[in-house]
């Protein structure tokens, strides 16, 4: 495909997409979207660590060949004002697998957020968020080495479908008028609707990536979690569809909880998984006090957002939280934090986020040797006292370093 400003490098080869499985040359084109604020720092600093870990792990026989592709303000410059360009999405398409910076919502814009739309546009259906503590970071647990869980957050239904109705428009009057007249609804004058579309297509996709990837990478668990005692349509509905979909699909992997008591005396069996449920609010409290119980977590779109970041909060917070917007196959993987625009060029912040974003899209391309080697170099890294800023003030004797130089010392120790 002919590009207007997308430049595809001629040293590398696309990923493609064999029967159900992608295949990764050695050379693969991979995506990237810089960033806007600290994007440039973090994905300049990001980019050393990975390409020096490959490197490392593979002696020239394997190399990314990056290929930039635009989103946010240095779009807007380069597509005489267009913050999300159309070819930023055939990019993906063709070539599957990127990394995006954080970009800025322009106020007053086309889109209500360019990370919704390319969320939406490109079906990126599961937001997936590791959550697991490194030693040396600072935490406010008391054990957070028992924080090891990884949660798949629906991303393209619920209150997110943005399907709503301001109080005191004819829309929301003609709403209101059927929901009471012919629904027998009750509910105050004057109060701003919205819906939350929940289904069973949007749930089964989701939750059957959960189970996948708890299969592949050897999890105990997947917990369902949900809000399904009040909205009982939706959430509940969730949790059902959750379950149904497990006996569906993967009957041979998957056991209930209650047939771990039932028919195992609570002793799981080997090779099976446990497909079990919480409700959303007692979820957040076991996060804290009982962490170790759970592996993999699937959750509605808004649970999971709220889930995903009181999480991160447990094993360091957002400077260090990584994630990926998968569809079936094409994956966009990114830091989950903000711009910081006060910090842009300073060349100051942590690169955490978007450098484990990037060690999570090397795992996704089978490229498992080198995205340990960075895990390994990141802990000893830290053992040293090497960090940025945001740790150096919750610490008592942290040797503070810029992105760039944390980015140095990360490679010297591969
Ligand atoms: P933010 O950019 O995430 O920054 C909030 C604070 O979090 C920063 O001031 C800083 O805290 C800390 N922080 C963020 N990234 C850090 C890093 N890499 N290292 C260390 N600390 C870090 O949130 P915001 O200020 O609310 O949003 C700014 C812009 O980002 C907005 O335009 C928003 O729309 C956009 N945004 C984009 C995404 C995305 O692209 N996925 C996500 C969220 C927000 P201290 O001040 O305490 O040092």
């Amino acid at each position: 495909m002919a590009y207007d400003n997308i430049v595809v490098p001629n040293d590398g080869e696309k990923v493609t997409v064999v029967g159900d499985e992608l295949k990764v040359p050695d050379n693969p084109i991979l995506a990237f979207i810089e960033g806007d604020g600290i994007g440039y720092d973090i994905m300049t600093a990001s980019k050393r660590i990975w390409d020096a870990a490959v490197q490392a792990t593979y002696g020239g026989q394997r190399k990314i060949s990056w290929m930039e592709i635009y989103a946010g303000e240095k779009a807007s410059t380069i597509y005489d004002g267009n913050y999300m360009p159309e070819e930023t999405f055939d990019a993906m398409r063709e070539f599957i697998v990127g990394i995006k910076g954080p970009l800025t919502t322009p106020v007053g814009g086309g889109f209500r957020s360019l990370n919704v739309t390319l969320r939406q546009v490109l079906d990126l259906y599961a937001c997936v968020r590791p959550v697991r503590w490194y030693e040396g970071v600072p935490s406010p647990m008391k054990n957070p080495q028992d924080v090891n869980m990884v949660i798949f957050r629906e991303n393209t239904e619920d209150v997110y479908a943005g399907i709503e109705w301001e109080a005191g428009t004819p829309e929301n009057e003609k709403l209101a008028k059927f929901l009471r007249e012919e629904m027998g609804a009750t509910f105050f004058e004057g109060a701003g609707l919205g819906i939350k579309p929940i289904s069973a297509f949007g749930t089964k996709r989701l939750v059957a990536k959960a189970i996948q990837y708890a299969i592949d990478e050897g999890h105990d668990s997947v917990t369902l979690v949900h809000k399904g005692n009040i909205q009982k349509f939706t959430e509940g509905a969730f949790r059902k569809w959750g379950y149904e979909v497990a006996k569906e699909r993967f009957g041979d992997y998957t056991i209930t909880e209650q047939e771990l008591w039932d028919d195992y005396d609570g002793h799981q069996p080997e090779g099976k998984i446990v497909i079990k449920d919480r409700i959303a609010d007692i979820m957040f409290q076991l996060s804290q006090l009982r962490p170790a119980e759970f592996s993999v977590l699937a959750a509605p779109n808004l649970n999971g957002d709220y889930l995903s970041d009181a999480l991160a909060a447990e094993v360091g917070g957002m400077g260090i939280a990584p994630g990926a917007n998968i569809a079936d196959h094409i994956g966009l993987f990114e830091a989950t934090h903000g711009t910081a625009p006060k910090y842009t060029n300073l060349d100051k912040v942590n690169p955490g986020s978007l450098l484990f974003s990037g060690v999570m899209m090397l795992e996704y391309i089978g490229w498992r040797e080198a995205a340990d080697k960075i895990h390994t170099a990141y802990q000893k890294t830290l053992a040293q006292n090497i960090v940025t800023y945001d740790f150096a003030r919750q610490m008592d004797d942290a040797k503070e370093v810029k992105t760039s130089e944390f980015a140095s010392a990360v490679i010297a120790n591969l």
